[in-house]
């Protein structure tokens, strides 16, 4: 699922990327505010989970909250999945997403993500800032 944050709300306009596997599912990037009423992206992410998990049963099926790079127009949705159940947030630093994809510091190798029957490739690109990838 890809969504886009509306001209509205932030000139920048990001997108946002749900990937779901058979046993999590990831999403990449919160956009530029933390409104939940003027953008609900909790709501829509809970949503479609929520219709995927009743046609395709799991137990404590995780999400996971990760970011492009760290610019606020990227995290500033990451307080609305603080206390989601089942979630885990990843840092915005370097250290914290090269640790979380598995790729060596100063390495220009690749990461992956293991969502079960959907592996991610998870390419470092620090051009635009240093914790930048691609997917
Ligand atoms: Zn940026």
């Amino acid at each position: 699922m890809i969504t886009w944050q509306s001209k509205d709300l932030s000139f920048e306009a990001p997108f946002m990327f749900l990937f779901i596997g058979n046993n999590k599912a990831i999403l990449f990037d919160t956009g530029a505010t933390n409104d939940m009423i003027r953008f609900p992206l909790r709501k829509t992410v809970d949503a479609i989970l929520e219709k995927w998990l009743s046609k395709n049963k799991r137990e404590n099926y995780e999400l996971i909250v990760a970011h492009t790079h760290e610019h606020n127009d990227h995290t500033s949705g990451d307080t609305q999945f603080l206390h989601r159940a089942n979630t885990k947030v990843i840092a915005k630093d370097l250290d914290s997403v090269g640790s979380f994809f598995g790729i060596q510091k100063g390495a220009l190798g690749t990461g992956k993500c293991d969502l079960g029957g959907r592996v991610l490739i998870i390419l470092p690109i620090p051009r635009h800032d240093p914790g930048s990838i691609s997917i």
